[in-house]
């Protein structure tokens, strides 16, 4: 009698035993059987609430995507339209440029028409000649600048075409994210308050077992079924005949001694 007691105010302890965890397993109210029964069906109720909040984590990322990508086109053409404003001003400042030669040209024939030596007649139309090359530059350029604006302009169109394709993509992504985080927080929910009154069938010691192994195996299975008859459902390692006979009686809480987890007969009652 002083023996159970002390056994009772044992803490729970990460460094416990399987066998004291069997036993308290054992000790508690309720059968074994459906003990091991709650805990699968606890463990389900888990792995399904994981599965909600991961597909809710990976619909935000694909909206961000769109986001992203969409913003990234936005970005083009406003740089393009950078360009476009660019090249405009190229050409007023050309085009300043040739009312200037144009002056200055007007200029030099009116001095042509006095002229009074040959020397100055050859000076003035060397400076006339190289205006005009000056004049007819700004005119090449003044073209360029023309072209490069249509191009951009085209580009600029074919953009804005990707664009408005993306922004119908990227609105009805986001109304989809809304209705399913409203839809998988109604299951979750659900799904809560189911695993919350499985877990309170369970003693604690073994609620501290399930919760330290869950934690400790990267898939987050504590519970497993027995896999194709003879392995373990978490580490597929073979199960000895013997244990194989524990599981499918469901007397006995069983723990992988490959991984640690709990090994289940998931037809057993
Ligand atoms: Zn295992």
């Amino acid at each position: 009698m002083a023996t159970s007691k002390k056994k009772v105010e044992i803490p729970i302890d990460e460094r416990e035993t399987f066998v004291s965890l069997q036993k308290s397993f054992a000790e508690g109210e309720g059968g074994v059987g459906q003990k091991l029964h709650t805990l699968y069906e606890l463990q389900k109720a888990d792995n399904a609430i994981e599965e909600l909040v991961q597909l809710r984590g990976e619909l935000p990322a694909e909206v961000e995507a769109l986001k992203a990508e969409l913003d990234s086109l936005k970005a083009k053409s406003a740089h393009l339209e950078e360009l476009i404003a660019g090249y405009a001003q190229a050409v007023e400042k050309h085009k300043e440029e040739i009312i200037e030669f144009d002056a200055e040209i007007a200029k030099y024939q009116k001095q042509l028409e006095n002229i009074s030596n040959s020397r100055e007649y050859d000076s003035i139309n060397k400076e006339l000649e190289n205006l005009g090359l000056l004049r007819q530059i700004a005119e090449k350029n003044i073209d360029e600048a023309h072209k490069s604006m249509g191009e951009r302009k085209a580009d600029i169109e074919a953009l804005a075409d990707r664009i408005a394709i993306r922004e119908e993509d990227y609105a009805a992504k986001q109304v989809e994210l809304e209705s399913i985080v409203e839809s998988t927080s109604k299951q979750e929910k659900t799904l809560r308050v189911k695993r919350d009154e499985l877990a309170a069938l369970i003693d604690a010691r073994t609620m501290s077992a399930y919760n330290r192994i869950r934690e400790s195996v990267h898939n987050h299975l504590a519970v497993v079924p027995v896999f194709k008859g003879d392995s373990c459902g978490g580490c597929f390692n073979t199960i000895t005949p013997q244990r194989l006979i524990e599981i499918a009686s469901g007397s006995k809480l069983i723990i992988c001694e490959h991984c640690g987890r709990i090994i289940v007969n998931p037809d057993a009652e």
